[in-house]
């Protein structure tokens, strides 16, 4: 008996030790998306359970997805649904916790060809405690799922908003004289914070500038009065407004969308009153709130927050009151870290005091530890004090672990001491590698006739750094394990060098190996780093006086940092008559500043200044134009035109908001015009042999008049960053703009750019509605690129957008992703095929 108390108290003291050692963040509904165990079996069958069954070997445990034999038929089918138009029929699953839900797939009864029933509609319903039950919406208010259209396909939906539940039910949507069957599957992740509900008082509504602005809680699941109640929502749906509070990550959203907001006019006391409820007691370290700080527009942090605690029936009388401390100067919006001084609760009630006319808040999260209450075994004494040997054993505990976690930070030391040695010894190793090709390079073509082959194909020379990648880095090596997965590739992995493939089978996106895999007709390309050598003294940029720049905006924020709007003085008479622009002769200039991060390391520096030289040697009305520099001092600066719309995947999905004027084929004139407009920059930079590496929407600017120009000779950017197949956590590879060559061997030529074009024209036609192949995970994205690689009719290709002619699809965009590279079109064709189709 002893022992087993033992066993049980140590269990507990690891979980709470874990426990307090891990510090709970916000969740990131993007990483939450891990199958919650239907298929896997986590999900016992006892916690799968339904309305109904049509018979003992369809019962609600067979509903499982992916789960065609066993003992059963194949799936869930419930009894016939006989109340005609009535829903009720459901498959239930219990999470037994609460969870962050952000997918659900279904599929029908296959049972090896013998089912025939499926679910083409379905609803949802969820419950966090069991008794009080919500049906899910998206934003535009639909309860109704598509479904399934065969029985054996997997049709996934993501969660839009995301919910946080225990308790969900499936509820199929169908006539009610046909027999349906389900199969389903939960994605997400545990819901640590343990919120249960907050209550809020409802948001308010702003008029800026004529403009009507909403900030209520859109998708609260409790009860809406003059206050909301017992539910969560837009604060808790893991989505962060956007610095900007007129736009929002949503397409086709209002403005104001992403935050709940109060106006100081309702509120005489000078502050607003949040109440959040717990699952049960924890230990509060710290509450995060995501705030706006449009101070320009009356929107600034709170000034103080005084949060109360109570874990019994009454409010503790001590509260804890924080102020934020410097105002900050920057106008971006922010996580602000409120310390709640590890308190003990279980519900807290926060005063938020206004700081200005408004209070935005778009998110807020909670970092605790369960209270040691939870280390008691049920039905303990919540008061019970560990005696004597309880202490040694703890103490015990807290020794194993303290040594697990020395022994474990001393491997990590380890491992990076090893790797930065690698890393050193590989840069060598590649920029010897990289100077001797260069050097023959230099010898054979110059930079204006730069398109002379070699021979062999080895002086092809086309390496463009979209990101610095060292062979020896653990990092990079972990998409070839997906890629590993392919048998077929596993034969490419011999010929090594040939390939681009590592010696252990990795394909490796280094500069040295791209330059040996240039196919001979690429030869000749010019990219970042040889620009770097063609840089002569004929250069055209001039260092600008820093001080002759007036900040007047924040533009956005990329991988180096931030971008402002600024006016620049005197600026005309600085550029040289080559940079000078048409129609800007007023002064001051308005012009976008790009600037370095001043935390940047080295190789980040290197990058801007790269994407510096790259630029400057660019002339075309379809390139951004770099106007000048300050590079003397840092913060390192590039100075370019400024395109008063922003980026064009921004721009695009603004325009589902307003109306488009004109009939669909009025629409695609108009797309098709912007898509010529991005052929005939790339002409210009194919006529250079230049690779750009990362062609997409959200790599071009637009200007006056719906101008577009390509930018981002540099890296990736914050603001996309699920656009970016991620490594650890890290921006690196966009695989969904990227030709299969590209993606499995690291192959980046002209043609896997035109490849990169079809995309971009499909997003355009598509106004980013959605992510190019939303429905696939990135791992699926890859295994896609494996079939364009076994080439047995089995790779999906992205569909026809609906405002597309068919001819552009049919001749132009499928014809950009041939599997054959040499057969794809030219940017000169692609650019009079779509000048001749408008
Ligand atoms: P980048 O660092 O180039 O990725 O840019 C980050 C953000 O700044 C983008 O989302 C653009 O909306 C904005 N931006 C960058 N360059 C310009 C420009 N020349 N004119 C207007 N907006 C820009």
């Amino acid at each position: 008996m002893t022992s087993i108390m033992e066993v049980k108290l140590n269990l507990c003291c690891i979980v709470f030790i874990l426990a307090a050692a891990t510090v709970k963040a916000q969740v990131n509904p993007e990483m939450c998306r891990y199958p919650l165990g239907m298929t896997g079996g986590q999900i016992q069958d006892e916690d799968i359970s339904a309305s109904s069954q049509w018979s003992e070997s369809t019962a609600a445990r067979f509903g499982r997805l992916d789960f065609d034999t066993g003992d059963g038929d194949g799936a869930w089918c419930p009894d016939i649904m006989s109340e005609p138009g009535g829903f009720k029929e459901y498959l239930q699953v219990d999470l037994r916790s609460l969870h962050f839900i952000t997918l659900v797939g279904t599929q029908g009864r296959h049972a090896d060809g013998m089912g025939n029933e499926f679910a083409q509609r379905y609803r949802i319903k969820y419950s966090r405690d069991g008794s009080s039950w919500v049906g899910w919406h998206d934003r535009m208010g639909n309860q109704v799922i598509e479904g399934n259209k065969n029985t054996y396909d997997v049709v996934l939906k993501d969660l839009e908003p995301p919910i946080v539940a225990r308790f969900v039910r499936f509820m199929p949507v169908t006539d009610p004289s046909l027999i349906v069957c389900m199969r389903v599957e939960l994605y997400g992740c545990e819901w640590l914070d343990g919120l249960v509900s907050y209550s809020i008082p409802d948001g308010h509504q702003m008029i800026y500038r004529g403009l009507d602005v909403f900030f209520n809680d859109s998708v609260y699941d409790g009860a809406t009065a003059q206050r909301l109640t017992k539910g969560l929502g837009q604060l808790t749906d893991g989505t962060w407004g956007l610095d900007d509070f007129l736009h929002s990550h949503v397409p086709g959203a209002w403005p104001g969308y992403d935050y709940v907001g109060w106006s100081n006019k309702t509120f005489p006391k000078g502050y607003i009153e949040v109440v959040f409820d717990f699952d049960h007691i924890h230990n509060f370290t710290s509450m995060k709130v995501h705030c706006s700080n449009m101070f320009s527009r009356g929107v600034r942090l709170f000034r103080q927050a005084t949060c109360f605690f109570r874990s019994e029936s009454e409010w503790e009388p001590d509260p804890m009151t924080y102020r934020p401390s410097a105002e900050p100067l920057s106008q971006s919006a922010r996580f602000v870290t409120v310390p709640l001084g590890d308190r003990t609760a279980s519900s807290i009630k926060c005063r938020f005091h206004f700081g200005d006319q408004w209070l935005l808040f778009s998110e807020v999260a909670f970092q605790s530890v369960f209270s040691t209450r939870s280390c008691t075994s049920s039905g303990d004494d919540p008061t019970h004090k560990v005696d004597d040997s309880n202490t040694r054993i703890l103490i015990g505990c807290l020794v194993a672990i303290i040594a697990i976690l020395l022994t474990i930070i001393l491997i990590i030391l380890w491992r990076q001491v090893w790797q930065k040695m690698l890393e050193k010894a590989s840069r060598r190793w590649l920029d010897d590698e990289l100077t001797a090709r260069l050097a023959v390079q230099t010898q054979a073509f110059s930079f204006l006739h730069s398109s002379q082959s070699s021979e062999d194909g080895s002086g092809s020379g086309s390496i463009s750094t979209y990101e610095r990648i060292y062979p020896a880095s653990a990092d990079y090596q972990e998409p070839s394990r997906l890629i590993r997965k392919l048998p077929e590739f596993a034969e490419c992995s011999g010929s090594s060098s040939r390939a681009g493939v590592g010696s252990d089978g990795a394909p490796h996106y280094a500069e040295a190996d791209i330059i040996s895999l240039q196919e001979s007709s690429d030869s000749g390309s010019i990219t970042a780093a040889n620009m770097n050598l063609f840089a002569g003294s004929d250069s055209t940029l001039r260092e600008f006086p820093r001080e002759k720049l007036t900040f007047k905006e924040k533009l956005g924020e990329g991988q180096f940092g931030e971008v402002h709007l600024c006016e620049a003085e005197d600026m005309q008479d600085s550029l040289s008559e080559d940079t000078s622009m048409e129609g800007s002769s007023e002064s001051p200039l308005l012009v976008a500043v790009k600037m370095l991060r001043e935390d940047a390391n080295k190789n980040a520096r290197n990058d801007f200044l790269k994407e510096i030289r790259i630029m400057s040697r660019l002339r075309d009305p379809n390139i951004v134009r770099l106007l000048a520099v300050c590079v003397d001092t840092d913060p390192l600066c590039m100075i370019t035109e400024y395109m008063e719309n922003g980026d064009l995947n921004q721009f695009l999905r603004s325009l589902r908001l307003k109306t488009l004027t004109g009939g669909e084929a009025d629409h695609s004139v108009k797309l098709l015009g912007m898509a010529v407009q991005i052929a005939s920059g790339m002409k210009y930079l194919s006529s250079l042999n230049f690779v750009h590496r990362d062609l997409a929407t959200r790599n071009c600017l637009v200007g006056k008049n719906n101008t577009i120009k390509i930018a981002d000779f540099g890296m990736s950017r914050n603001l996309y960053r699920g656009d970016y197949f991620r490594i650890q956590g890290r921006a690196v590879l966009p695989i969904r703009w990227m030709s299969w060559e590209s993606i499995l061997l690291g192959k980046f030529t002209m043609a896997s750019d035109v490849w990169a074009f079809g995309v971009t024209l499909w997003e355009i036609l598509t106004l980013c509605k959605e992510q190019p192949y939303s429905q696939l995970s990135d791992e699926q994205v890859i295994e896609n690129t494996g079939e364009f690689f076994r080439n047995q009719g089995k790779q999906v290709y992205l569909p026809k957008p609906q405002c597309c002619p068919d001819r552009i699809y049919g001749d132009l965009m499928l014809s950009c992703w041939r599997r054959n590279a040499k057969e794809r079109p030219s940017f000169q064709e692609i650019h009079v095929q779509l000048t001749e189709s408008r």
